[in-house]
């Protein structure tokens, strides 16, 4: 079937205000015409005693009497006319004789029986006769009944003019939503759109684009499924941080499904008027069911998933709540959807209302996790398909490794920042270093090698620097550095990049000793120059959150015990009250504070057993301000807790740079 919204609009004649206000000029010319255009020219008024005079006089010819408008028309004898009293005054001021067009007077008459009585004696008297005739009711009806019809007339064009307004508006125009307001704003794709994203563009998540693609295939088969008595799913829930490819893994389904896709996102049923977010829903259904089967895809539902709640401190928000309450009885209600599927995109699972997450509604949630690195790999592949680049010189292995913790976005942007790179360096191919420069622009922001730094703060960004480089490689946990740098970069002045390992479950000791790397910079100012500054802030800011959350998340404190204070449901983020008593607190905070100086402490420690490196780094530092890895190995010798190559790594939340300031 075809789509309806889709369809070239009918033929149907533009319609133009232009065409109004033409009709409204014609109609006033028209009544001007017929009020003012009459046989009788255009006489002079006069009055009575005017009428008899020249009556007496002989000057007056014949009397025409119309009865309806009750105007006597008096035409002058030919003598008459050239008389000077008779004289018409010109334009010019001047007086012209009459001319014998038309009536010369007109008398508008109280009793037309006094007139004829008054003229009979004056023919009486002077023996004259004054022919008389009464003119045959005044037939202009049209513009008397134009007159009564004109406003009307204009308030019907100006209701039509608006009404056209509102509703020719279509997809692009504003007003024509107040009539389609109700309707679905999705976007359909069918055999007839060229859909061009497929399951190849789509790298890695391999378990999810079987899930998606098991979903096509109930919907093209689905005997299959029914002959054994299963049921067709309802819906698939896919969940995952930003940027790991939930609406690429969507589009390829649009593109390959040969089923009607109907995409929207959850804010599209939100409009500032109440009830249309539930008449939009059923829409949407009632559209998916006339073409089934077919699929739905709702990207971002938490606009209108979150879980209802019982007050809302930020004023009622019922008109969500019942777009949500519409859609959990379209997807599981009285009614049947056969054969129509829900797909739906979310970073946020754990805001959703339970009863949308129930099976029978989302059947399944798919989850798409950050890529691993043999993942990172294939997603660098897809996108330097279309990249021009330095034959044979791009390890894409190497570029995986480099980009822990990165997203599918995450590594477009890159390829796509490596190209900007390279051509603003006037190169004819993107090659290694641009891909390496734009990883670091991507972390870290833009380069700002002309910002001014006093040589002292400089001393002090390198100490501070050597100092995070020098404490990680004495630490066994802490991640294995990749290089240390004291140009400024987006609003850090340096940083140390390190590799972190990607671990799926991560140790209190692991916790430690990246605390106390991250500790080591302020640690290298502290013995160094016996002062401490300002530029520990996001050292502080990321140590202060990890010793918070081992002690209130993780349980990982004596002090505190087994207990966790976080709730994955999301419900107490709009609390105002803590789960736990003002002792405890106290406790939280103590324990935080005590994980964080026994860290700096240590940091001292190692500093201070190893100053003469720590200067030397810092030299060669100030000096080189770029070091990697090599400079590091001449001057403290190999790092001995260093893994094996090839380990494989699984993503943890860290990525690089772990400290900058
Ligand atoms: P959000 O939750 O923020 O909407 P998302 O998960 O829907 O994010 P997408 O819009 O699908 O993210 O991904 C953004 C871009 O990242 C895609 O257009 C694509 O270029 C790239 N990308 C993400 N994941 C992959 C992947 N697995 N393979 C290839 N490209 C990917």
């Amino acid at each position: 079937m075809a789509d309806k919204s889709k369809k070239p609009a009918p033929n149907k004649p533009k319609f133009s205000a232009w065409w109004i206000y033409t009709a409204i000029i014609l109609v006033f010319l028209a009544l001007n015409y017929f009020s003012s255009s009459s046989d009788y020219g255009n006489p002079k008024e006069i009055l009575e005693n005017q009428v008899l005079t020249y009556a007496k006089d002989g000057d007056v010819e014949r009397i025409d009497i119309s009865k309806s408008k009750q105007i006597a028309y008096i035409y002058l004898t030919a003598e008459a006319e050239k008389k000077e009293v008779h004289a018409k005054p010109a334009d010019n001021g001047m007086s012209i004789l009459s001319s014998d067009s038309g009536a010369d007077y007109e008398y508008r008459y109280a009793t037309l029986e006094d007139l004829t009585d008054q003229l009979a004696k004056i023919e009486e008297n002077q023996g004259i006769y004054i022919s008389r005739k009464v003119l045959p009711p005044d037939n202009n009806v049209f513009g008397d009944i134009l007159l009564t019809l004109l406003p009307i007339a204009v308030i019907i064009g100006i209701w039509i003019f608006i009404m056209r307004r509102m509703s020719s508006g279509g997809a692009g125009g504003a007003g024509g939503q107040i009539f389609n307001i109700g309707k679905s704003k999705a976007k359909l794709f069918d055999e007839k759109t060229d859909v061009k994203t497929t399951f190849k563009d789509v790298a890695g998540l391999e378990g999810a684009k079987e899930e998606v693609q098991e979903i096509v295939d109930f919907l093209k088969n689905p005997s299959k499924y029914t002959n054994l008595g299963g049921k067709i799913p309802k819906g698939a829930l896919l969940v995952g941080p930003p940027g790991t490819g939930k609406t690429l893994l969507a589009k390829a389904v649009a593109g390959e499904a040969k089923v009607p896709f109907f995409s929207l996102s959850g804010s599209d049923f939100v409009e500032m008027f109440v009830g249309v977010g539930a008449s939009r829903v059923r829409d949407l259904f009632k559209q998916a069911k006339e073409k089934s089967p077919a699929i739905i895809f709702i990207d971002e539902i938490d606009a209108i998933g979150r879980a209802r709640g019982k007050a809302n401190f930020s004023g009622s928000n019922d008109e969500r709540e019942n777009t949500l309450n519409q859609l959990l009885t379209e997807m599981d209600g009285f009614g049947t959807n056969t054969n129509v599927i829900v797909l739906a995109a979310t970073n946020r699972a754990d805001v959703l209302d339970t009863a949308l997450m129930r099976a029978g509604r989302f059947d399944r949630q798919i989850y798409v996790d950050l890529p691993d690195v043999r993942e990172r790999k294939e997603i660098f592949e897809v996108h330097l398909r279309p990249l021009k680049k330095v034959a044979d010189e791009l390890d894409t292995e190497f570029m995986a490794k480099q980009t822990p913790g990165f997203s599918g976005a995450d590594i477009a942007n890159v390829c796509n920042e490596a190209a900007l790179i390279a051509a603003r360096q006037g190169k004819t191919a993107v090659g290694r270093q641009d891909f390496l420069d734009a990883v670091d622009r991507i972390v870290g922001g833009l380069e700002k090698k002309n910002k001014i730094i006093t040589p002292d703060e400089k001393k002090a960004i390198a100490f501070h620097e050597a100092g995070h480089a020098t404490v990680s490689w004495m630490l066994e946990h802490a991640a294995p550095l990749v290089k240390v740098t004291i140009v400024p970069r987006g609003r850090s002045l340096g940083a140390a990049w390190y590799l972190p390992e990607e671990r799926l479950i991560v140790r209190p000791e692991q916790m430690l000793d990246e605390m106390c790397a991250a500790m080591g910079g302020r640690a290298a100012e502290k013995v160094t120059f016996d002062k401490i500054s300002t530029g520990a802030l996001s050292d502080l800011e990321k140590v202060t959150k990890q010793a918070r959350m081992m002690v209130t998340t993780y349980g990982l404190n004596d002090a505190i015990g087994n207990l966790t204070y976080y709730d994955s449901s999301g419900q107490n983020e709009y609390n105002f009250s803590k789960p736990y008593s003002e002792k405890t607190a106290e406790l939280i905070d103590k324990e935080i504070s005590k994980i964080i100086e026994e860290q700096y402490q240590r940091a001292i420690t190692i500093l201070e057993e190893n100053k003469d490196k720590l200067n030397e780094l810092a030299e060669v530092l100030l000096d080189k301000e770029v070091i990697f890895k090599d400079n590091l190995e001449k001057i403290f010798g190999k790092r001995p807790f260093e893994k094996p190559e090839g380990v494989e790594q699984k993503m943890q939340e860290n990525t690089l740079p772990v400290s900058e300031n």
